[in-house]
């Protein structure tokens, strides 16, 4: 076997040191042993090893242990605040066979464990010294970009059906393929995902859509995701027409979450965005009809859209933010922009700045993913003016009430009664300075409410 040498982080290696000298085996295993032969940072390192979790918790009692995994053999050990996951090989069947020496057994051990693992990339074990254990050709399919189960894939699909989503996500964050038979087996136990809960539904999903590889994997694997999603089904072949479009509902959706461009997004505002993305035309075969010209037509799709959008993101338990934050901007996603600083200031009003330019962001995927047509160019230049303005605005106009020069006290003060129509006069000399009638000065905004309050006796 080849030696190959990983770098361990110092916590990592002192684990397994620990547990050797001990007179255990263990190895870290899994998404560590793939990131860095793939050269990528790893996101956690997980450990596997012969002792049993009493064991481990008598040789880390000093440290910070988390127990929650126990019974499936897992404890944590929290090191410099990181906390490192340690599993008891885990032994599908009776299998354990004293007769045999240590060394073997540990490594036959080892390999039981492996092979209970979803994807070969994902079956590899490294310990220094040792090199890499490959047993099931992880190294090989990570060099050929390969997802394939380990084992049979549709006896693996059947055991966990939340691997055929694992597979998708791994295919995305990695710019990976399915395998020919995974693919296969995936899509044929594409509907077993029904009885999978929402909650891992949604987590993978979730890690799927945020990465870049996400558009070519919705594209490629559509089919199989409906089974996630049954409404993405009918998406999937509803044509749509040529002035605008250069792909179906289904493609053309995979390459608008391709074409977000998410720098400058915080964590939630591109949770939002990839969903919003997924989901902006969803309701487009329920909206679909075709005029006398031949054309198809998809009325009403936008706020049809973040219907069905609501319901989906509430069947998978989304948090309550990435809800309303995606069908808000689903409910207005193909609507012209507003022209002119007046209805900028209103449109700023309504929704405020943030969602603004998440809408712009959204917008240009939404284009980008439409045919290069002289209509869709202007159609982007829109936003883009649009877009500029509004930012501008959003740092110098005024367009909301606490923006004025004036609050209900000063109003009270100048002889107003307390009162609804403090509230009502606060909101009609907004109005007037967003329309341009009034400037944002204290006196004049007090000498229109009184002119407005004489004119209401
Ligand atoms: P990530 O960087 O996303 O955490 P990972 O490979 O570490 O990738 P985890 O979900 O943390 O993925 O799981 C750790 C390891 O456990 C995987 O590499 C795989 O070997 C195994 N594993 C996890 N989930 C499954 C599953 N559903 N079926 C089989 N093996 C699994
Ligand atoms: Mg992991």
């Amino acid at each position: 076997m080849r030696q190959e040498s990983i770098r361990l982080p110092r916590d990592a290696m002192w684990l397994l040191q620990t547990l050797h000298a001990a007179g255990h085996s263990a190895y870290v295993v899994g998404g560590g042993v793939r990131d860095s032969l793939l050269g990528r940072q790893p996101g956690d390192w997980d450990i596997c090893t012969s002792a049993r979790p009493d064991q481990m918790k008598m040789l880390f009692a000093d440290q910070q242990l988390i127990l929650t995994g126990e019974r499936h053999g897992t404890v944590g050990v929290v090191l410099h605040g990181k906390p490192y996951e340690i599993t008891t090989y885990r032994l599908d069947g009776a299998y354990l066979d004293h007769r045999h020496p240590e060394n073997v057994r540990f490594v036959s051990e080892l390999a039981a464990d492996l092979a209970r693992r979803d994807f070969t990339i994902n079956a590899m074990a490294y310990a220094p010294g040792e090199g890499v254990i490959d047993l099931y050709g992880g190294r090989k399919d990570l060099n050929a970009g390969i997802i394939r189960c380990v084992g049979e894939p549709s006896a693996r699909f059947a055991e966990d059906a939340l691997r055929i989503l694992r597979a998708l996500r791994f295919a995305a964050r990695l710019e990976f393929t399915l395998d020919e038979q995974t693919a296969a087996a995936a899509l044929s136990a594409r509907d077993t995902l029904q009885s999978v809960s929402a909650e891992r539904i949604y987590a993978e999903l979730d890690g799927l859509l945020s990465v870049p590889g996400a558009g070519h994997v919705l594209a490629q694997y559509g089919q199989i995701l409906a089974g996630a999603v049954p409404e993405v089904g009918p998406c999937i072949g509803c044509t749509q027409p040529g002035r605008w479009h250069c792909y179906d509902v289904w493609n053309h959706t995979a390459a608008a979450v391709g074409a977000l461009d998410l720098r400058g997004q915080d964590t939630r505002g591109a949770r939002i965005l990839c969903w919003a993305a997924f989901l902006h035309d969803i309701a487009k075969p329920l909206c679909r009809s075709v005029g006398p010209d031949g054309a198809a037509h998809f009325k009403g799709h936008n706020q049809r859209g973040a219907v069905v959008a609501r319901t989906i993101l509430r069947r998978l338990k989304a948090p309550g933010y990435l809800i309303e934050g995606a069908t808000g901007l689903i409910a207005i996603h193909d609507a012209p922009v507003p022209v002119g600083d007046v209805a900028i200031l209103k449109c700023l009003n309504r929704y405020g700045a943030i969602f603004l330019r998440r809408l712009c962001t959204l917008k240009y995927a939404d284009l980008d993913a439409h045919a290069c047509t002289p209509d869709v160019a202007a159609r982007r230049q829109d936003v883009e003016v649009f877009e500029k303005r509004m930012s501008e605005l959003a740092r110098t106009g005024c367009y909301t009430m606490r923006q004025l020069a004036v609050n209900g006290a000063d109003l009270m003060e100048a002889g107003m009664p307390a009162g609804p129509k403090v509230g009502q006069m606060l909101h009609a000399l907004l109005t007037a300075v967003m329309e341009g009638r009034l400037s944002n000065e204290r006196n004049a905004l007090l000498a229109e409410a009184e002119r407005l309050a004489h004119r209401s006796e």
